[in-house]
């Protein structure tokens, strides 16, 4: 490639991220677009991963044969952990805010992402695999836990033959919600 369509290439490239940028922009958006969408490898999910593994828990990632690519797959427990960002989940926490630009696209995206996960609980079910969901907020925020509470509410949920759950931020201090 000539020089001269490299510099004009990298100029139309600029452009388009900044416009598309320029429709989101809020700070706290970005950066949730940084973590992507699909939302793999975020923090929270290391800090889960991290603290399970010392424990000495063995698991694999985003399996890609199991519906919604669960993040962390304990075969031995049949049990998946989904770590969840709390804006492309749609939570209701206060982590989450429609973006105030663009209503309609996100209203639809986010709704598309919480038919999916759903559908995919039903499918893993169908299966015969534990779910927990671990929220952003459980690690994240002014209604967060010490990662540490998280973790062993995690361990705790694996070595019982509990069924589906949720950890999420709170103020009153950490509760295992079950489904
Ligand atoms: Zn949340």
């Amino acid at each position: 490639m000539s020089p001269r369509l490299v510099r004009m290439r990298r100029l139309l490239d600029n452009a388009t991220a900044s416009s598309c940028m320029a429709d989101v922009v809020t700070p706290a958006v970005r950066s949730r677009m940084m973590a992507g969408i699909r939302g793999k490898n975020t923090k929270p999910e290391l800090v889960i991963r991290k603290g399970l593994h010392l424990q000495g828990f063995r698991y694999r990632l985003h399996r890609r044969n199991l519906p919604g690519r669960p993040d962390l797959v304990f075969q031995k427990h049949r049990a998946v952990i989904f770590v969840n960002g709390c804006f492309w989940h749609g939570h209701d926490c206060p982590l989450f805010k429609w973006p105030t630009s663009r209503p309609d696209f996100w209203r639809e995206k986010i709704g598309q992402n919480k038919v999916r996960d759903a559908r995919n609980h039903g499918k893993l079910s169908e299966l015969g695999w534990r779910q927990l969901t671990v929220w952003e907020c459980a690690l994240k925020g002014r209604n967060r836990h010490p990662a540490e509470d998280v973790i062993s509410r995690c361990a705790g949920w694996l070595l019982t033959a509990e069924r589906d759950g949720e950890v999420a931020g709170n103020e009153e201090g950490i509760s295992l919600g079950l489904f």
